[in-house]
């Protein structure tokens, strides 16, 4: 409408100056002439026509200049709508709309100039915890300084973007012989996030993961699209998350397998929760002063249809990834809580809890009531949990401590010295036992029954009241030296692998320490325990 009137008044200001010119030519003499000379009165048609002419013109010249103005707000304000659309608010570098289209760019310019181009995708560890702790104004703003600091170390045919939350994304062109720039770029990625934030009187300290590809084909005749690019850059970062942050991994075919491979177990986990696939095993503790037998510790096993028995060091992480966790410790718990009852009264249950389970306020009464549920006194429980735990939230992990132990229940410190548990925590949070991890205890067959690391954590749960278990002990060197040590506990290998329930029973029933409780067709009377007399549990124990 507006362009259909715009021609209008370009057409009426066309012939205006057109008239103008002609009529001009004729009136303007004219009127000169009678004006100062007093010769013949001008035609006043001619000039009415001329002042008409010159109204037009002014006319047209100013819609001209309206028309001008309005096409450049339009313009401004079409500009601003693009970078709206493609650039991330916060930060102000790319967004993921935007990165696609600018990946390809990148790529047609690198192909052009025989370069290949490599794509990186940035996280930042921990971020919501910085978000939770320091608040989202601070999050957001160690977000723009970081966006800041790679800007500044990227080369300038490099594009960076922010995909959305704390995941950034760069694509760079390299020459196809020089991959090592890449490493290089990255690393100073690294060196920049490693500076500490300071924000606004708090100082926060992050690192990051970075997964890197490169689309320089590695089979001949290989076409690797921009989307082929991320998914991959994606599956390398995966890798570099799962191996504990602040590391960077180039993406390699072998990680597609393995995450298909991760797809399976998942789907596998669920339908083995429905199904009742999970089962536990148990590995006999062994008081090595006495030499008897004083309890199990429960290890979970999944019998998968297709995968035979997996390892929980396998589906484990999956499930507290995937949130099962939970649901599938409650399930195995409550069928080692059926088991354990028909044990021994002196027999304790150990069981592994992850770090994902305590984050929930309401784990100890869940596990009363399983324990209410299932019969079982609370005092043969013991709970371990690894130093993992200690770090995500002290004063609910302690809380936690102190409600179960006031109900009875024991608590473990698990796989002690591969984490970071610091003394005062050891000091002050309520364990009643440390483990000292495998991996140590192994340091003692290598050097002949001597560790430093085994002597120094010995001697300090002794100073800290705290008795110890040993684990992993495979052979008579090791257990030789723990003797030596003495009064600690052990468990391992040298006294067979973990066990079924059937196979403990048996056990036990040989030792004399089983009961009659727990079977609904014998005698359900807990005092009815078998008598046993010591050296029965010895005799099958060096
Ligand atoms: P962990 O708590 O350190 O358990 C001991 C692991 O060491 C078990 O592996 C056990 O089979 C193995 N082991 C025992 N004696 C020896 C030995 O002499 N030599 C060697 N090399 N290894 C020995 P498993 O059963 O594969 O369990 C691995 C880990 O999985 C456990 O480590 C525990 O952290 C976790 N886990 C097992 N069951 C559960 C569960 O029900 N819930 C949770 N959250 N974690 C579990
Ligand atoms: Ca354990
Ligand atoms: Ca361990």
């Amino acid at each position: 409408m507006t362009a259909e009137r715009d021609v209008i008044v370009l057409v009426i200001t066309l012939a205006a100056i057109v008239l103008f010119v002609v009529s001009g030519g004729l009136a303007v003499p004219q009127a000169v002439s009678e004006f100062f000379f007093a010769g013949h009165k001008a035609d006043n048609v001619l000039l009415s026509a001329l002042l008409l002419n010159i109204a037009l013109i002014i006319f047209g010249w100013r819609r001209y200049r309206e028309l001008r103005a309005e096409i450049e707000q339009r313009t401004r304000a079409e500009e601003q709508a693009r970078l709206l659309a493609e650039l991330d608010p916060l930060t102000g570098c790319l967004n993921r709309r935007s990165m696609a289209p600018a990946t390809e760019k990148v790529r047609a310019a690198a192909h052009a100039r025989g370069q290949a181009v490599a794509y990186c995708l940035i996280d930042v560890d921990h971020f919501k915890q910085i978000n939770d702790v320091y608040g989202h104004v601070a999050g957001d703003n160690a977000l723009v300084e970081l966006c800041r600091r790679f800007h500044k170390v990227l080369p300038e045919e490099a594009r960076l973007a922010r995909l959305g939350g704390d995941e950034f994304a760069i694509v760079m062109p390299y020459d196809r012989d020089r991959p090592e720039r890449v490493d290089d770029l990255v690393i100073r990625l690294f060196e920049q996030a490693s500076i500490p934030f300071d924000l606004d009187r708090v100082t926060i300290e992050a690192t990051i993961c970075v997964g890197v590809t490169s689309d320089d084909p590695t089979e001949p005749g290989e076409e690797i699209s921009a989307e082929t690019l991320m998914h991959r850059a994606d599956m390398a970062m995966y890798e570099a998350k799962k191996q504990g942050r602040n590391r960077y991994f180039w993406f390699e075919p072998s990680m597609e397998s393995e995450l298909r491979f991760r797809n399976e177990l998942e789907i596998g986990i669920r339908r083995g929760l429905q199904n009742g696939e999970f089962e536990p095993f148990y590995e006999q503790q062994i008081d090595l002063e006495s030499g008897d037998l004083v309890g199990f510790e429960m290890l979970a096993r999944w019998r998968s249809p297709q995968l035979g028995m997996v390892s929980p060091e396998t589906f484990i992480p999956v499930a507290e990834e995937i949130g099962l966790i939970n649901e599938l410790s409650e399930q195995l718990m409550k069928q080692a809580l059926v088991d354990a009852r028909e044990w021994d009264d002196s027999l304790s249950l150990s069981v592994n809890i992850s770090p994902v389970q305590l984050r929930d306020p309401w784990f100890a009464q869940k596990l009363l009531k399983q324990m209410v549920a299932a019969k079982f006194p609370p005092y043969r429980l013991e709970i371990e949990i690894t130093e993992s735990c200690l770090h995500e939230n002290v004063g609910m992990v302690r809380s936690m401590i102190t409600s179960l132990r006031n109900q009875g229940v024991k608590v473990s410190l698990d796989d002690f010295g591969t984490g970071y548990s610091s003394f005062e925590q050891l000091r002050t949070l309520p364990f009643d036992r440390l483990k000292i991890d495998r991996s140590f205890i192994a340091e003692l067959r290598q050097s002949e029954g001597r560790s430093r690391i085994v002597d120094a954590i010995v001697s300090l749960g002794r100073g800290l009241n705290l008795p110890i278990t040993a684990e992993g002990v495979e052979d008579e060197t090791i257990l030789a030296a723990l003797k030596d040590m003495g009064g600690l506990k052990a468990q391992g290998y040298i006294y067979g692998k973990p066990e079924t329930a059937d196979q403990v029973r048996q056990r036990l029933r040989l030792a004399g320490l089983l009961t009659e409780r727990g079977h609904p067709l014998r005698r359900s009377d807990s005092t009815s325990t078998a008598p046993h007399e010591d050296h029965q549990r010895r005799i099958f124990y060096p």
